[in-house]
């Protein structure tokens, strides 16, 4: 977020004397009530400040780098996961290359009849095994897939930091957004996907709204 000047100047009187009325704020910059208002709304509904009734105006002790971070920990993956898109793993590396184009995805999360995860494929796993001399048309995905329990996923109720730190760390593209399946031990269905892609629009969002 980039504040104005007269922005700027609001915040440090804030912070300096608050709290401290509008009134006295519109005083100390020589402008009238009315015209800071806009500014003032602005300054408040990013959180920077904050304004009790009868007291006046005070600073929240939140910078805009806090503001961010504390978004990122409360949103949940459940509300920004996209569509996963699925094979199984009779499924063909011929085919599963063919739907990685059409649904243009880099990752294919692989399930059982029921949408249970059974593993996931990649790019590179396709890229190494065109080196092998392999049929393509006849070997399953399942042979060159990362299988359970080696694939790392997240829940609806996972925090994006969280998840994104998954990304980051285990350096994959995207995690399968998974629910245990009740009364089956270690089942996970497959009800989403997080990605970098994800992650880089919630980024483009947050930017958006300073
Ligand atoms: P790319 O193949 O495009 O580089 P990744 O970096 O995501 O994509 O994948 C690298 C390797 O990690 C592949 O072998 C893939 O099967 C595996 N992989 C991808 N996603 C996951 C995941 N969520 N959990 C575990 N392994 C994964």
């Amino acid at each position: 977020m980039q504040l104005t000047k007269r922005q700027a100047a609001i915040l440090e009187i804030v912070k300096r004397d608050g709290p401290i009325t509008g009134e006295q704020i519109a005083e100390k910059l020589s402008l009238t009530r009315a015209t800071l208002r806009p500014d003032m709304a602005i300054l408040t509904m990013a959180g920077l400040i904050e304004a009790r009734p009868r007291v006046g105006y005070f600073y929240s002790g939140r910078s805009i780098n806090r503001l961010a971070a504390e978004k990122l920990h409360q949103m949940k993956v459940g509300e920004v996961k996209s569509v996963p898109t699925v094979v199984h793993e009779q499924c063909s590396v011929y085919d599963a290359v063919v739907t990685m184009f059409i649904e243009d995805v880099g990752t294919l999360f692989v399930v059982k009849e029921n949408g249970l995860l059974e593993g996931v494929v990649s790019r590179k796993d396709f890229l190494k095994i065109t080196i092998g001399g392999h049929d393509i048309h006849k070997l399953p995905v399942g042979v060159i897939m990362t299988r359970m329990p080696n694939v790392v996923t997240t829940t609806a109720d996972e925090t994006v930091w969280s998840a994104a730190k998954k990304l980051i760390s285990h350096e994959v593209d995207a995690l399968p957004v998974v629910r245990p399946v009740e009364g089956v031990k270690g089942a996970l269905e497959v009800i989403g996907r997080f990605s970098k892609t994800t992650a880089t629009r919630i980024l483009v969002e947050l930017g958006e709204e300073s």
